[in-house]
């Protein structure tokens, strides 16, 4: 794990040397970097040797934990926390709800003088029990035993949240119920990666690999956001109550012109920035790169990657951290994956690679014929996991605020597909084939193994249109949803392709035979790959994703290409996936059965409450504008009519625009009648109905009154436009 830890260096741009003469810029970086962490170095430096040991073995060994050592570490972090000025701790969980949840706990505990003393023991530290019952649970606990409890995740490092007047401790723990059921994104994130764990390492047994105790998923996240004028936030009650705008006409001007992406960054957003980046550093999250993304006022920031677990808590943080520090410059940041119709939607490219204890990339094709068979394995296994769970892959980023992005023509669409790029396409066609010409092009690196084809040097070429990409020593996964925590995402990679691993490895024993040797090995391995190909080639794809041609070509492969959500969560407890996270130890059936629930109930809520709020903003803000305009323009024509002014033109313009304000009252009648006469079916059923019936209705409603904002005098028009808020900087 130590293995992974970023180069600092890569992040301190801002130390530089002026004529031999050292000079430092705003922040620098090493020194800052983890500061409101309780890491390693910390860790070392505060405990004893033997307690450090232990603390080690756990993080990177996956020992379980010593209770033993627990009320020394708790007085550790106690101490360095409160020097930081930390009054309170918190249990910082991810419920199923995809946000972070705490609950603060003073350290003070009265003493018997009466005065008071900081108090945090090895309890506090290892067990909090929040109160679960407002938690989502999938009817997972009765009200009864409505009891939940947190667990320390040693693996994460504790951390300090700050604000001007005070601070507080953070300890990223697991959430689970008294029965051990977990209610949380975390848990299964970290069973996943023991399931990877073990089947990875199986595999570098079966390659004869030395040296490696732990096999770990590695995750870098790009994240996009949108920042926007805090005043137009306030006065947009779509923005505050939805996290988008559920009315709004386009802007003339929309992002035709490309002129925004990679543009220099507005100087409010780069202060914004910086401070984002800074506050991040001294948590110790690794963001290395920003830039602008391609609509107006949205950009991008990304981090170097690092262990699943630690990159899923830190996309949390990070998102937490953009989110507080653009209130400090006076802007918002808009998570939401359609905050904007008609703008490009904001996404999050999850990159996913496997790495090993001992620093090696199993995603990286090697410079020698050995490794390249490995890397031909590893690559394999993954293509077969896509394949095989399309259906989980494409619910693991299913959204209510997704749908508006995936299949528009800004994101991959919502069929699953994996891109290799030309030259490793064609070797793994070579592979189908039989043993390879072994054709030695430039640039391909000769494997020598007459039964494997050579391996690309480089996977330069790109697709930016595919949803699943090989990028050269990794997989971007590019369907998350910007709002969305990547804990599940990983959690589904990190399974699925454990199963292959599983299956692949099955076989290549059996082919084996107990039989060693370079040779064997080469020939038995030959015979896997061609075999798991030619199953699965189906889902590999080299063209363009947004073309009309590219679906019905999925279609022909038979290829799964569920569009919404709504059909995405429907596969969740088939009997493939329950089956399957039964088998590696994520998720037991009762839990796949909760999460079924939860997820479908917050389509069904996100989706009432935009419709509750569409229907307030027509009948409490666009229609009384309407009106008042058209009275307006009514008594300019009565009073032409009276002068005996010429008025045909004025009067063909009232008519139209009472025509308009007639189609937005007969709208909003639709989407209340749609809205409240929702079922009390299942779940699953309650949200059909809010798909096929309350979005079409919501979207009738807005049509309407988008027309209306076209020709409403924008003197009483009571919303901040498009160009306003998109603009504006
Ligand atoms: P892009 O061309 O998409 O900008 P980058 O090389 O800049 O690609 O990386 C994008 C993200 O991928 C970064 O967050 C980076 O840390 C991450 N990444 C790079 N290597 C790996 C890896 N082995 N495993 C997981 N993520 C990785
Ligand atoms: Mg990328």
């Amino acid at each position: 794990m130590i293995k992974y830890k970023p180069d600092y260096n890569l992040l301190a741009a801002t130390k530089y040397v002026v004529n031999g003469e050292k000079r430092e810029g705003p922040m620098d970086v090493e020194k800052i970097f983890g500061e409101n962490t309780f890491g390693l170095e910390e860790m070392q430096s505060r405990l004893p040797k033997s307690v450090f040991k232990s603390i080690i073995a756990t993080i990177e060994h996956g020992e379980v934990i010593d209770a033993g050592i627990a009320d020394t570490v708790a007085l550790a972090m106690k101490e360095w926390a409160v020097e930081r000025g930390a009054t309170h701790f918190t249990h910082w969980f991810q419920p199923l709800t995809g946000s972070t949840a705490e609950k603060h706990d003073s350290f003070i505990t009265p003493n018997k003088g009466g005065g008071a003393i900081a108090q945090f023991s090895g309890t506090d530290l290892i067990q909090g029990e929040p109160d679960a019952s407002s938690f989502p649970s999938g009817g997972l606990r009765a009200t009864f035993e409505a009891r939940g409890y947190t667990a320390w995740d040693p693996t994460s490092p504790a951390f300090i949240i700050e604000n001007k007047k005070g601070s507080y401790l953070a300890i990223p723990t697991a959430f689970a119920s008294w029965t051990g059921v977990a209610l949380d994104h975390k848990i299964p994130l970290l069973r996943s990666m023991e399931a990877l764990d073990k089947q990875a390492r199986r595999v570098l047994e079966l390659f004869d690999v030395k040296g490696v105790t732990k096999v770990m998923s590695t995750v870098g996240c790009e994240q996009e956001y949108f920042l926007i004028d805090e005043e137009y936030f306030y006065r947009r009650p779509d923005l505050m109550s939805t996290g988008r705008t559920v009315l709004g006409a386009k802007p003339p001007r929309g992002q035709q012109l490309d002129d925004h992406y990679f543009g220099s960054i507005p100087d409010r957003v780069l202060t914004c920035m910086l401070e984002a980046e800074k506050e991040l550093y001294r948590l110790g999250v690794p963001v290395k790169t920003r830039h602008n993304e391609v609509a107006p006022s949205q950009y991008e920031i990304a981090p170097i990657f690092e262990t699943s677990n630690i990159a899923a808590d830190h996309q949390q943080l990070t998102m937490h951290i953009l989110q507080r520090v653009a209130r400090h410059h006076g802007l918002v940041c808009l998570l939401h994956e359609k905050p904007f119709a008609g703008i490009n939607g904001s996404g999050k490219h999850n990159n996913w690679s496997i790495g090993t204890s001992n620093g090696m990339n199993l995603l990286e094709p090697g410079d020698n014929p050995h490794d390249n068979m490995q890397f031909l394995f590893f690559c394999t296994a993954v293509i077969r996991a896509v394949y095989k769970h399309q259906d989980l892959l494409r619910l693991s980023v299913a959204s209510a605020g997704n749908d508006h992005r995936l299949g528009a023509n800004e994101a991959p669409p919502a069929i699953m597909s994996v891109f290799l790029g030309d030259q490793l396409e064609d070797v793994f066609e070579q592979l189908t084939k039989g043993p390879a010409k072994s054709s030695k092009q430039a640039g391909l690196l000769g494997l020598g193994v007459p039964s494997l084809p050579d391996i690309p040097l480089h996977a330069g070429d790109r697709n930016r249109t595919s949803p699943f990409a090989f990028t050269g020593n990794k997989f971007e996964f590019r369907a998350v949803g910007s709002a969305q925590t990547v804990s599940f995402v990983n959690a589904v990679l990190n399974t699925i392709v454990a199963e292959s691993l599983d299956e692949m490895a099955g076989m290549l024993e059996k082919k084996l035979d107990g039989k060693r040797g370079i040779k064997n090995l080469e020939a038995a391995v030959g015979d896997v790959l061609r075999s798991v190909i030619k199953q699965s080639k189906k889902i590999i794809f080299g063209g363009d994703n947004y073309a009309d041609s590219w679906h019905e070509e999925a279609e022909k492969r038979g290829l799964l290409n569920l569009k919404t959500t709504v059909d995405a969560l429907a596969k969740l407890n088939d009997s493939k996936n329950v089956k399957l996270f039964k088998k590696y130890g994520v998720l037991s059936p009762t839990e796949v059965e909760s999460r079924f629930e939860i997820w479908f109930e917050q389509y069904v809520m996100r989706l009432l409450i935009e419709a509750e709020t569409t229907l307030t903003m027509a009948r409490t803000m666009v229609l009384p504008a309407a009106v008042h305009y058209f009275t307006e323009m009514s008594e300019a024509v009565a009073s032409g009519t009276r002068l005996k002014i010429k008025n045909t033109g004025l009067r063909k313009a009232a008519g139209d625009l009472g025509k308009l304000i007639e189609d937005l009252q007969s709208a909003i009648v639709k989407l209340d009648k749609a809205s409240s006469s929702i079922s009390d079916g299942h779940i699953d059923t309650q949200a059909l109905y809010c798909r096929d019936k309350v979005l079409p209705a919501m979207q009738l409603v807005r049509a309407a009154c988008d027309k209306l904002e076209l020709v409403v005098a924008e003197s009483s028009w009571p919303l901040p436009t498009y160009r306003e808020m998109l603009f504006v900087k």
